[in-house]
């Protein structure tokens, strides 16, 4: 397709108006943490509670967070002859958010055998090209039981306070059980997307039916189970879903088959493409499985994503993965390779760029159109704005929902849903009377709320001197991990690393070996303390401040990748990752792990 000017101008002024039709002065405030009044949406449905003395112990490694990163950094410990490792988690079991997310139809959207960790160790074989949730949380329990973390794990448990303690060279531990232990190193992994959020919607607390966030599914109301059983418990019921992001994206398909009625709240279309899940065959799989074939692939999908972080556009690369993202940013990469290379400027490449961006989003848009039978419901589904505005959603049978003469969606126009009542969803002073609410309304990312309300905790470093404290002015870290002040602790996340967002668990895969070579040398050296110097911590800061990439564009529809369209300040920016991109990041760590002589640490 050629974008001829007159189309381009047209698209982007639509673009324009869709996003100004959605910015509302009250930001990331429009949104609720599930805290006080609204406590009991956070309530585990799954595991019951089991009663427990408090521990008072030591252990050498206390990991708080039991998802992805918690298992990775437990799992390279253990390798590493590391004993005893703790994993504290507020969850009924390991997981994270595959632990809470147990939504119909859950699974993830990059392929499972880049996304699913420590495969090539356990030797698992996903299932299917785009593993089901069930199939990923059975995952990381194997994990679990394979590197011995159940053995002084701690579930359903809080951590409230964490200090230094200069004098023993430990942290002391203290928890919501009554636990009051100490542990020689400490690793925080909480995840950039588990803080639920409601809408702050007028009225929500007035509906007398049921209701419950998506990461809280109750089965026992809506009847099934995550394996895909179904939810007989909605056979006479009207359901609605307040949200169309990547959650409801995948359990609205699921939802259509089991209520009475089914009537879906959209603000902002996800943009929805094919995703063409299909079982993996173990014959391929053995052919692909050789030594060292996950990290091969890792490297390699991330390679494809970033295709111009380390490799020039004209490199050959092969595309060992070939999902979504690989596909999405093979599409930008030929667009690139197209233009001859004295016609590299950059403004020429930013024009190929959109281009390349118009296209897929009048595929996308296409797509809807041959999908949806309903004409008005086809261009309400219709997502106008760029392709990387929002999180770019796939999936086979979202849209044909919405052909099923029991669902019906229910439009905003951007505004979102005006009021909730005893029993209905207000939208546009038109009531619509529900059962219940299922609220697919998301998380809150790192900015917005606090490193308390984040964490649950807020560590006391060295001098009593509290990380809220010390990034009082916005994140300051070393890596992402090493924070200056705070010895022997460790950071997992995905600000100033490598920030790698379409395949987050490869950040915890690297990070988790940055922190098992960092401990080992240190209790192979026999030091107690190990601590980031002030100097590289800034020395960081300053590298990541001077080359810092855009943060998510403000010229994007509103949403939690641009701070709801609101400018992003300094503090917001430091969140951003490594400036050179996630292949160069980890080219970095891997040279710098292999020195063995982490110059920038200081170990005592
Ligand atoms: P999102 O934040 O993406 O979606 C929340 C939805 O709620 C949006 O559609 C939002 O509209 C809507 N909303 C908020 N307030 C209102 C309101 N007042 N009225 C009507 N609608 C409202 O959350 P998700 O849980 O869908 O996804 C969060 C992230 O989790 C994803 O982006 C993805 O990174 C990850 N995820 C990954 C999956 C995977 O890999 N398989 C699956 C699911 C999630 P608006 O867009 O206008 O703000």
């Amino acid at each position: 397709m050629t974008v001829t000017t007159s189309q381009r101008e047209a698209i982007f002024k639509r673009y324009a108006q869709e996003r100004d039709k959605r910015l509302r002065p009250d930001g990331l405030a429009q949104y609720v943490l599930l805290t006080g009044r609204f406590s009991r949406y956070a309530e585990d449905p799954y595991t019951p509670m089991i009663e427990r003395d408090p521990v008072t112990d030591d252990v050498t490694f206390a990991f708080v967070g039991g998802g992805f990163a918690g298992l990775l950094a437990g799992a390279r410990l253990k390798e590493a002859g590391v004993e005893s490792v703790r994993i504290i988690d507020k969850a009924g079991g390991f997981g994270g958010t595959w632990y809470w997310n147990r939504y119909p139809g859950a699974m993830c959207d990059t392929a499972s055998l880049v996304y699913m960790p420590l495969l090539e160790e356990t030797g698992h074989m996903p299932s299917e090209k785009y593993a089901h949730g069930p199939e990923i949380l059975e995952h990381c329990e194997r994990i679990g039981k394979q590197f011995g973390l159940y053995d002084h794990a701690l579930f359903h448990t809080e951590v409230t306070e964490m200090a230094w303690d200069e004098s023993r060279s430990r942290w002391r531990i203290r928890t919501n059980r009554g636990d009051d232990f100490t542990a020689q190193f400490v690793g925080m992994g909480t995840g950039p997307l588990q803080v639920p959020k409601l809408p702050g919607i007028p009225g929500i607390d007035d509906f007398a039916g049921h209701s419950f966030h998506t990461s809280r599914w109750d089965y026992a109301y809506t009847g099934g189970s995550p394996d895909g059983a179904p939810m007989d418990g909605l056979a006479d019921k009207r359901v609605a879903v307040i949200g169309t992001g990547a959650t409801a994206v995948q359990c609205v398909p699921e939802l259509a088959k089991s209520c009475k009625e089914l009537l879906v709240f959209q603000r902002t279309p996800s943009s929805v493409d094919v995703r063409g899940n299909h079982p993996l065959d173990p014959r391929w799989f053995a052919d692909v499985s050789k030594p060292g074939w996950q990290q091969r692939w890792l490297d390699n999908f991330t390679a494809n994503w970033e295709a111009f972080g380390g490799v020039s556009v004209d490199d050959e690369l092969e595309d060992l993965v070939q999902d979504g993202w690989t596909d999405l940013a093979r599409r930008m990469r030929d667009i690139l390779r197209a233009l001859p290379p004295e016609e590299r400027s950059a403004e020429r490449m930013m024009a190929a760029f959109e281009d390349a961006d118009i296209e897929k989003m009048e595929e996308i848009r296409a797509r809807v159109d041959e999908l949806v039978e309903d004409p008005q419901t086809a261009a309400d589904l219709k997502a106008w704005y760029r392709q990387l505005c929002k999180r770019p959603c796939f999936h086979d049978e979202y849209l044909q929902a919405f052909n099923r003469p029991n669902v019906r969606l229910v439009d905003t126009d951007g505004k979102g849903v005006e009021r909730i009542t005893e029993h209905a969803v207000v939208v546009a002073g038109r009531e619509y009377e529900v059962d219940c609410i299922v609220f697919a309304s998301g998380f809150f990312v790192e900015f917005g709320i606090s490193l308390e309300e984040r964490a649950g905790f807020d560590p006391k470093g060295a001098g009593g001197k509290s990380l809220s404290q010390h990034w009082g002015e916005g994140m300051r870290t070393l890596h992402g991990i090493h924070v200056h002040g705070f010895p022997n602790l460790f950071v997992v996340q995905l600000g100033q690393g490598a920030a790698l967002a379409s395949n987050v668990p490869h950040n915890y895969v690297e990070s988790s070996k940055t922190i098992a070579s960092v401990v080992q040398h240190a209790l192979d050296g026999g030091f107690s303390r190990v601590e980031v110097t002030a100097e590289a911590e800034e020395g960081w800061v300053d590298l990541l401040e001077t080359h810092g990439r855009a943060f998510g564009s403000e010229e994007c529809t509103p949403g939690y990748y641009n701070n709801e369209g609101r400018p992003a300040g300094r503090k917001e920016r430091r969140n951003f990752g490594y400036p050179f991109g996630a292949v160069a990041f980890f080219g970095l760590m891997d040279e710098w792990r292999r020195s063995g002589t982490f110059d920038e640490l200081r170990f005592e």
